[in-house]
């Protein structure tokens, strides 16, 4: 009886968590236990343990009380047998392919890596002008040849995809592959593991393991900022992997050079490879994705009543990003499939209000000004006033130039916010910064950053 639940609770698991989810963190459990409402589970180390019951404890409760076992609470165990640490596993080169993968499987665990998202794969992916560089790099990488650009730094503001195509990555190589060591972590979980070693006296197998890694992929790097330890040790293990050949990746929210309380070494090591940026969506690419999103819902839970346009009016107002256009589309599905009828526009806008509201945000020309103001740490005041020294005068460009393409002002509305300046003044400055943005790699950064502040 306790097996049969925990056989049909764990064929649920496989759908609800992902197959990836289920495989490195699900099968290894063992129920060793199922009485007075507690279910006790082994698992092979401590760190799973810790990971499991930490992300995964809620949803195999569910579930057992789905397949008809009552569980109030759950309880995870370390089993006692001590697995084979992965540095030893590394240094056998004597091993074959097949050998070494069902080995990978085996302690996987070991690694200290976060679990992919099932989701997050290379056809789930949408590719446009914006990230279709991104996207080639990522490819070229999940081919798992010889490495050619190392590291590969993507970068962009939120929900744009870079977690998304990092998970990709992994999926790929496993998939092709399945030798190499993939480790998948954000600059995060590498602190806290490395905190943790450092902890526990384990620096030395903290530093083996993630030595012994094939391909390394941190994601969002900024946060290892200002963090001078972690740092440190991330600029050896990247230095130890990238001297072996193997491909490291790295995600962050902007380029190497603007991220604030990095090293310099660091900087300029992360710039060594190939950086590509993933540009802010544009209305091809999110009606792209909402068709796709819709497709898929479609192949999975059948017809889907939705009148025509609905998608392109999602496309049209909702550009902060992808996270957002996704959780509209997922309530607008969640909405039809309870009210059972077809989804009009006018149903869509109720149903969707906050969300249509919080996109409608207007960039106004204070916000550039004291933006770029700041930026360039120049007076908010030398913006509309006379000055005409480089210093003052290219900066009060630029914020012209954001003015007119972030907004929907006219040239002569811009003069007046301006000082009162003509709109000829206001178009030369735009020309102007067009001009020198594709010479000046310096100032096209500026721009993108700048962009990104004033659309956060
Ligand atoms: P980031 O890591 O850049 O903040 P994510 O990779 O987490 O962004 O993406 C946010 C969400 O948007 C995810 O659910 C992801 O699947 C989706 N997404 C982003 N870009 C695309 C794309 N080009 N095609 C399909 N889904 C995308
Ligand atoms: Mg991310």
């Amino acid at each position: 009886m306790t097996n049969d639940s925990w056989g049909q609770a764990r064929n649920d698991l496989i759908k609800a968590v992902g197959k990836n989810n289920f495989v490195t963190w699900i099968e290894p459990l063992r129920l060793i236990g199922l009485e007075g409402g507690i279910a006790r589970f082994e698992a092979p180390t401590k760190f799973m343990r810790d990971w499991v019951s930490r992300n995964f404890a809620e949803q195999i409760r569910t579930h057992l009380s789905l397949a008809g076992k009552a569980v109030d609470r759950i309880e995870f165990l370390v089993a006692s047998t001590r697995p084979v640490p992965i540095a030893q596993i590394a240094d056998r080169p004597t091993r074959t392919r097949t050998a070494l993968a069902a080995a990978r499987v085996a302690d996987e665990p070991e690694l200290p890596g976060a679990p992919l998202d099932s989701r997050f794969t290379f056809d789930t992916f949408v590719v446009g002008k914006p990230n279709e560089l991104a996207h080639a790099a990522a490819r070229r990488v999940a081919e798992g040849g010889p490495t050619t650009f190392n590291p590969l730094f993507l970068y962009g503001g939120v929900g744009l995809g870079k977690t998304h195509l990092m998970h990709a990555i992994a999926h790929e190589l496993r998939t092709r592959r399945p030798e190499l060591r993939v480790l998948y972590l954000s600059a995060e979980q590498f602190m806290y593991r490395f905190i943790q070693a450092l902890r526990e006296k384990q620096v030395m197998d903290f530093k083996e393991m993630f030595r012994a890694v094939d391909v390394l992929m941190v994601d969002d790097v900024q946060f290892i900022a200002g963090k001078d330890s972690t740092q440190e040790e991330f600029f050896h293990t990247f230095n130890a992997l990238v001297d072996q050949n193997k491909q490291i990746v790295i995600s962050a929210d902007r380029a190497p050079g603007e991220i604030k309380d990095l090293e310099e070494r660091i900087k300029s090591r992360l710039q060594c490879g190939l950086v590509v940026d993933l540009h802010p969506t544009d209305y091809e690419l999110r009606l792209g994705i909402l068709q796709q999103k819709a497709e898929a819902y479609r192949a999975q839970h059948g017809n889907l009543k939705m009148a025509d346009g609905i998608l392109e009016f999602l496309a049209h107002r909702i550009t902060t990003n992808v996270r957002v256009l996704e959780g509209a589309l997922t309530r607008l599905f969640a909405f039809a499939s309870l009210v059972g009828r077809e989804i009009t526009l006018d149903l869509a806008q109720d149903c969707l209000a906050d969300i249509l509201r919080a996109s409608e945000r207007k960039i106004t020309i204070e916000e550039i000004q004291r933006k770029v103001a700041e930026h360039y740490n120049i007076r908010l005041s030398d913006m509309i006033g006379p000055k005409r020294v480089r210093t003052i005068a290219r900066p009060r460009q630029i914020a012209m130039y954001l003015a007119k393409n972030m907004t929907t002002r006219s040239l002569p509305e811009i003069g007046r916010r301006f000082g009162g300046r003509d709109h000829t003044t206001i178009m030369h400055g735009v020309r102007k910064i067009e001009e020198l943005k594709a010479s000046d790699n310096q100032l096209d950064e500026d721009l993108k950053l700048l962009r990104r502040l004033l659309e956060a």
